[in-house]
Formats: structure tokens, sequence, C-alpha cells
């Protein structure tokens, strides 16, 4: 079986952006490939380092998040970044074969340092991190890696750096990994913000309860332009539409376009359209939120010890490969 690998930075719950970029097709893809999930702890501490235990607790809620979207740990191999040191090892290996100009030419990286505010305060853990992520990839030999757009600069690094180990290793120890992009790169924020992130504060938790989601859809950014129910109103990029062409279920389309005609021409209000909203995505929701608490049952621990000891495994045997072929031992 081919293998994909992906995952999350524990930096905060997974939101509805996540679920639309990535999540569903991990669900989808978990038959017939073999799913390697990744909780990067070590990656968090790029935002995290303050306050290091946070990241464990969002260690846990990331896992469940995973879990409550319909990934069976029977099939799927969950594991924590640190609980891995051979990534570490190949990472500096790799970096080896990384000029100091490209990687801070990767353009997700600007943008984050942009989106972030992080000025010049960043740590080189956060330049090297395309790295590492390359590692953390490469160490399972992972062919497909389902990501959101924003992470397709990284996955360009990865496949750069696959092809400069294949070659002065003068063998095809790696494949070269494919991003395979959800059906929407990327979703939209509560406030209007390109990207719903975790760290914008613009989300909408898959854990969130009922009355957390209506509360952060009433409040929702729509079409600034509008200032009463009578005034046509643009539909084009207006977050409450974005999030009902996205979510909205097959039975509700109809429903959807009606709204979408009378919002254009002035016939109804944002707080109807925004109450419709709210019931599409509690019903998407609800089940989630039910997983959630059975897995919450269960010993997440053991989960992840599970995992950690397959992917030592299979990481160790990689790293001996290039360890190898680079006469280093
Ligand atoms: P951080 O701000 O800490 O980087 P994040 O919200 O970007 O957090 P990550 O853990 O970095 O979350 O991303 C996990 C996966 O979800 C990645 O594949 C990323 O591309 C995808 N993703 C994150 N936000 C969105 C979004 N708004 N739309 C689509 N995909 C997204
Ligand atoms: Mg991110």
């Amino acid at each position: 079986m081919k293998r994909i690998l992906t995952g999350d930075t524990p930096t905060g719950r997974l939101h509805l952006g996540h679920f639309v970029g990535t999540l569903e097709n991990r669900v989808k893809l978990q038959n017939e490939y073999e799913v390697f999930i990744i909780l990067a702890d070590t990656h968090a501490l790029t935002t995290l380092s303050e306050v290091p235990e946070k990241i464990k607790e969002y260690t846990k809620e990331v896992l469940l998040d995973n879990l409550s979207i319909g990934l069976d740990p029977k099939k799927v191999t969950f594991f924590k970044e640190s609980d891995v040191a051979e990534i570490y090892e190949l990472a500096s290996i790799f970096s080896m074969y990384v000029s100091h100009n490209r990687a801070l030419r990767n353009p997700t990286i600007k943008d984050e340092i942009a989106s972030k505010g992080l000025g010049d305060l960043f740590s080189l853990g956060f330049i090297n991190y395309p790295i590492y992520q390359a590692a953390d990839i490469l160490c399972v030999k992972a062919e497909l890696v389902p990501v959101g757009k924003d992470q397709e600069a990284h996955l360009e690094q990865t496949r750069e750096i696959a092809r400069v180990i294949n070659k002065f290793a003068k063998s095809e120890l790696f494949p070269e990994p494919k991003a395979l992009i959800g059906r929407v790169g990327k979703l939209v924020g509560t406030d209007g913000n390109p990207k719903m992130g975790k760290s914008l504060n613009n989300t909408i938790y898959l854990s969130d309860s009922k009355e957390e989601v209506e509360k952060k859809v009433m409040g929702m950014y729509t079409d600034p332009k509008r200032i009463h129910a009578n005034d046509p109103g643009t539909v084009d990029g207006n977050p409450v539409f974005v999030y009902l062409d996205t979510f909205a279920s097959e039975a509700d389309l109809k429903k959807v376009e009606d709204f979408k005609t009378r919002y254009q021409k002035g016939e109804v209000g944002d707080v109807e359209v925004k109450k419709f909203l709210v019931e599409v995505l509690n019903s998407l929701l609800e089940p989630i939120r039910k997983k959630r608490l059975e897995f919450k049952a269960q010993d997440l621990d053991a989960i992840l010890k599970e995992g950690a000891e397959k992917t030592r495994r299979i990481a160790g045997e990689t790293l001996n490969q290039v360890k190898e072929s680079l006469s280093l031992v």
C-alpha cells in the first residue's frame, strides 16, 4: 500500500478550515493508503515556546479532532513528532543540502511572518520548519500529502529535498511526494480574513458547542456595504455564503440558491440567512461532537504510543539507508 503522511500543529483545536482543507481527504483515503498522521508538537514551539504546557493539551484535542471526524485508529497511525527522534537526525542531514537563501525564500514562511506579525522575532526553528516537515514526510516515504493550499510551498521544498538526496545518494531512496489540496484550499475566516486560522481568532471549531456556533455565526462579517435588510447585498466572497456553499447538504442547495437571489435583491436580512447557516453547521457538527465524546473515554496515550513505535521502526530504516548512501556509516 502506498503511504500518506499529513498532520497538524497542536497550536489549537481544529476548525472548519482544516475540515475542508485536509481532514475530509484523510477520511476518504484511509482505506486506500496506509495513513500516518503526525501531531507536530515540536513545530508548535514556534508559536507556543513561552507556554509549552499548552502544547500537551492541544495535542490531545487535535488527536480527538482527527478521531471525531471518522479516522479509524485501527487503520491510521497517529504519532507525536517528538516521539520519533529519527526525524530530527534526518532533518539535520537534509539541512546540509538546503541553502540558507532557499530556506528564507519560502513564500508560506514569508506570509506567516506577515500574518502573525512576527517582524524579525522568529526563531531559527521557524525558518527551518519546512526542512523538518520534509523529514516528517520522507521518514515514512509518503507519496501523497493531503493539505490546505498554504502548504503547497512547503511540499515543493520537500520534493526538492527528495530530489537532491536521491541525486547524491545515487539511488531512488525517496519518492517525490505530491500535495493533495482539499475541495476548499483556503477557507475564509468568520471575520472575512482570507484564511480561517487557529492563531487568527476567526474560527469555528469542530468541537464548538451549538451555542458557540450560533454566537460566532450571528457575529460574522458579511457585506460591509449593506446597512438595511432591503439594500441589495453581495454574495460573492461574503463569508456567510461561502460557508453555505461549502457546508450545505445536497438537500439544502435549492434553499441556498433562493437565499442568494433574495439577498442580491435586498429581500432578506442578514439575520435570517445567518440563522439558516447555524442550522447547516450544527447538523454537520452534531455527529462529530458525539464521536468526540466516545473517543474521549478511550486510552489516547495508547494510540500515540503504538503509533510512535511503528513510525520509529520505519523511520529508523529510512535513516539507515540515508546514512549508508551518504557514506555516514
Ligand atoms: P497555525 O496558524 O498554527 O499554522 P493552522 O490553522 O495553519 O495553524 P496547521 O496545523 O498549520 O493549522 O494546518 C493543518 C492543515 O490544515 C494544513 O494542511 C493546512 O494547510 C490546513 N489548513 C489550515 N487552515 C486552513 C484553512 N483556513 N483552509 C483550508 N485548509 C487549512
Ligand atoms: Mg499552519
